[in-house]
């Protein structure tokens, strides 16, 4: 062997060698690049993870929908809390159970059942009471004896304007006879119990009898003269309350003046349906100047002006 052929033999060698070191570090690369495939698959893994995402989504807008369908659900549910509502606002019911257990109310076998007046120390002059108003048990009438040796009382409160109105209808020539002012509850309890009898014994069952009695009388509690606010008046000669009075000259008198001393016409012929009492022209009731003046002028009831008719 020549000396040039060993170094093309050798040449050849490292050729090989270097082939084989070649061959084995794209090898090594290869697998590294395997490994790195993973990192791929871990992308595709967190792609997956990202369709979780978007799924955890779709779920999540599936179940808000499911949520809505719920809440649809839930709205019966709603209607059944508004029914509980309704339920709430059945809470009047219960007052009315309250006005209910009024069922005691003495004339309650008529179909009466009055609330409790309200009571309204500022506004004593405006102090509604009638079949649907009664007086607290509470309430108690400070009274003082009008001018004139009469004996007739009223709240002393009324008295200085009642006195200063017969003054001046005096002064004018006329005479206003007091004939019912003040009434205590017993006394307001025995006219409406005889006026009830008056009407059993014109052959009306009691319910029927009580009911035609209170357009005339009211109950014990109810009337304006429990509270002393009112006074009835008659003539010279006549101490019976009847329409007979509206043809006086006293009702004359009282129906141009008494508004400038508070006090209107507290039943008129046209109102029975608002006071549910019968007219009564010998019936005047103590509001106040100002509340009389505009009751007056506006031909309102009691009832009306109050905003409680
Ligand atoms: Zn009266």
């Amino acid at each position: 062997m020549s000396r040039r052929t060993l170094i093309i033999v050798l040449a050849l060698c490292i050729a090989v060698a270097v082939f084989a070191i070649g061959n084995f570090v794209l090898i090594r690369n290869e697998d590294e690049s395997s490994t790195e495939e993973p990192t791929v698959e871990t992308t595709a893994v967190n792609s997956p993870t990202g369709a979780e995402k978007t799924e955890p989504q779709e779920p999540t807008d599936a179940g808000d929908t499911t949520q809505m369908t719920t809440q649809t659900t839930t709205n019966p549910e709603a209607t059944t809390s508004a029914a509980s509502d309704a339920t709430t606002a059945k809470a009047p019911e219960i007052t009315e159970k309250k006005t209910g257990s009024a069922d005691e109310y003495e004339y309650a076998y008529a179909g009466f059942n009055p609330s409790v007046a309200v009571i309204n120390s500022e506004k004593w002059n405006l102090l509604l009471v009638n079949q649907d108003y009664i007086l607290p048990d509470s309430y108690t009438v400070k009274t003082a004896n009008i001018a004139g040796g009469s004996g007739q009382k009223l709240d002393y409160r009324v008295v200085p304007y009642y006195d200063k109105m017969v003054a001046a209808a005096a002064a004018d020539g006329i005479s206003l006879i007091p004939v019912s002012g003040y009434r205590s509850l017993d006394r307001q309890r025995s006219n409406f119990e005889r006026k009830i009898n008056y009407y059993t014994g014109l052959g009306h069952n009691k319910a029927e009898a009580t009911r035609l009695a209170s357009k005339i009388v009211l109950m014990p509690g109810t009337s304006e003269h429990n509270a002393g606010l009112a006074m009835d008046f008659g003539t010279n000669g006549n101490y019976n309350l009847d329409e007979n009075f509206a043809k006086t000259e006293a009702f004359k008198w009282l129906s141009a003046h008494a508004a400038d001393y508070g006090f209107i016409l507290r039943y008129d012929s046209d109102t029975t349906d608002i006071t549910k009492i019968t007219y009564e022209p010998w019936h005047w009731r103590y509001v106040g100047v100002q509340a009389a003046k505009e009751i007056k002028a506006s031909g309102v009831t009691l009832e009306e002006y109050l905003g409680m008719a």
